[in-house]
């Protein structure tokens, strides 16, 4: 594995060499402790920053300032119009530093520059642009009651309130501007807490956010850990709505933290995706498709297609396939542009996925290709097909989340019997279905118990298209319409006349 030594824009190293700092009521403060903690390349594990350790103090400052903007600050206030050119401006201010964001987070998350630039960054700004388009779209209805008399019966749709966001790591920007943009176009203000291990694209975004000329305290960003910052922003009696993206073990950890004022509460949580392929698939374009839902982003999806289940009669051309498709991964440094595969994102996640990779062997699963840590230095995994597995194995069941995929053959032609495979998981985020054939493809969407189906194509995303879960894949869904659900509460109004 070549390991390079990251190239820098000029602008990054700046941003680098400087001490960070935390952003409440508009002002970049210390943690009121003063400490702070290491920020790590997962590469070459060096130290590339040191940002503040926010805790409950800090969240207790954010969210006030949180509390005054939404109160009495201009931004609830403020005109859809004038709200929806500044969710605008940050989808360009994004787009201007577009390269820098992407060296960010192939330097903090270890993942390939050129996937950040395209997907991370891409899609981050393509949510500013569309969630502007809803700040001037929350109307409510005229109601047409049936109670006798002349009634006119009407909704408001009016910001949720103070909210508190909890992103993860996979995604650190993308997750930001999930949550940050709906929140923004609604009329909400914020506190968000990055994930510990990739806190840097969310600290330089706060610069964004001034640049944009948004009121101070609408936008408050605190570092620091998930069992004291993230847990009392979870519990927090004055935080209105929750949104967070992590484990499902965490996330039963949230609901539990937010029932004390009942706060709303959504989750993106974990998941285990079948990608099944049919006989009659176009198999290029499935082993490509099911080698890339696996390998991006080293596995580190919560979609990720890690359950491969192929036909009996493709089962060898698909297990080959993919396992060449791994093959021609190039591993290295993430800030490399040729790089296709990076390190994980922390050494916890090294050695649990480690282990997984053992507990596949053990409970008798074939390694077709990879199979071990890569490298004596950085979290690298070899990309890995596990095949001859089955539902009984650790592997199959629980998330791994690295680049490591279990393939089962099936030899059943009923659709619910395939189905049935597909739904054998306690999670149910999203599923891809390979063929060409129209009626397994929209009978399967409907069979398969996920909030996302993905036909000939896995990972999908836009932001016009509802993202979520079904079962222990969380509550609620992103992006699309449905997102403003969770950022609005709908008022019901009566007048006699
Ligand atoms: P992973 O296990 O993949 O690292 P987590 O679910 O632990 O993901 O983390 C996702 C986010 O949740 C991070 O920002 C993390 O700091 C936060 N978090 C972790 N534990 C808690 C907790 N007990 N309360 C609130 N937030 C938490």
């Amino acid at each position: 594995i070549a390991v390079r030594k990251p190239l820098l824009g000029s602008a990054l190293s700046g941003f680098l060499g400087q001490n960070r700092k935390i952003l409440i009521d508009g002002k970049w403060v210390q943690a009121q402790n003063g400490q702070t903690f290491e920020v790590e390349d997962p590469a070459t594990q060096e130290i590339i920053a040191h940002v503040p350790l926010g805790d409950k103090a800090d969240i207790d400052l954010a969210v006030a300032a949180a509390r005054r903007a939404f109160d009495s600050g201009p931004w609830s206030r403020m005109s859809p119009g004038e709200r929806s050119r500044i969710v605008w401006k940050l989808g360009d201010l994004l787009e201007k530093y577009a390269d820098e964001f992407a060296e960010l987070e192939a330097l903090d998350n270890g993942k390939p520059v050129t996937n950040a630039r395209k997907g991370d960054v891409q899609g981050s700004i393509e949510m500013f642009r569309y969630m502007a388009g809803w700040a001037t779209r929350l109307n409510g209805e005229t109601i047409q009651v049936s109670s006798p008399g002349n009634w006119h019966a009407y909704t408001l749709r009016e910001p949720v309130g103070v909210v508190g966001q909890i992103i993860p790591w996979n995604f650190p920007l993308m997750m930001a501007a999930w949550k940050l943009a709906p929140a923004l176009a609604s009329g909400c203000t914020i506190v968000l807490k990055p994930a510990e291990q990739t806190p840097l694209s969310a600290l330089r975004f706060g610069e964004l956010i001034q640049e944009a000329g948004i009121p101070d305290g609408v936008v408050n960003i605190v570092t620091g850990f998930g069992e004291t910052a993230g847990a009392a922003l979870a519990a927090h009696p004055d935080v209105d709505k929750v949104a967070f993206t992590g484990s499902t073990e965490v996330g039963k950890i949230i609901v539990r933290a937010a029932a004390g004022n009942l706060k709303r509460v959504s989750l993106e949580l974990g998941g285990k995706s079948p990608a099944i392929v049919f006989p009659d698939a176009d198999l290029d374009l499935a082993i490509a498709g099911t080698a890339d839902a696996i390998f991006y982003n080293q596995g580190q999806c919560c979609t990720a297609g890690s359950r491969l289940f192929a036909h009996k009669s493709v089962y060898d051309k698909v297990v080959a396939g993919v396992a060449a498709a791994a093959g021609k991964l190039k591993i290295g440094h993430g800030l490399d542009p040729t790089v296709n595969l990076g390190p994980l994102v922390s050494k916890e996640q090294h050695d649990r996925v480690k282990g997984f990779l053992d507990s596949g062997r053990k409970e008798g699963a074939e390694v077709v290709t990879g199979g071990k840590i890569a490298g004596n230095q950085g979290y690298f995994v070899e990309p890995t097909v596990l095949a001859k597995t089955n539902r009984d194995m650790r592997v199959v069941r629980e998330e791994i989340f690295g680049p490591v995929v279990c393939v089962q053959s099936f030899d059943d032609d009923s659709l619910e019997a395939v189905a049935k495979f597909a739904n054998d998981t306690e999670y149910g985020l999203q599923a891809s279905v390979w063929t060409r054939n129209l009626k397994t493809a929209h009978m399967m969407a409907r069979k398969i118990k996920a909030g996302t189906i993905c036909i000939n194509t896995h990972n999908y995303g836009d932001p016009a298209w509802p993202f979520g879960g079904y079962k222990q894949s969380g509550w609620g869904r992103e992006m699309g319409k449905e997102v403003m659900e969770h950022y609005t509460e709908t008022k019901s109004v009566a007048a006699r006349l």
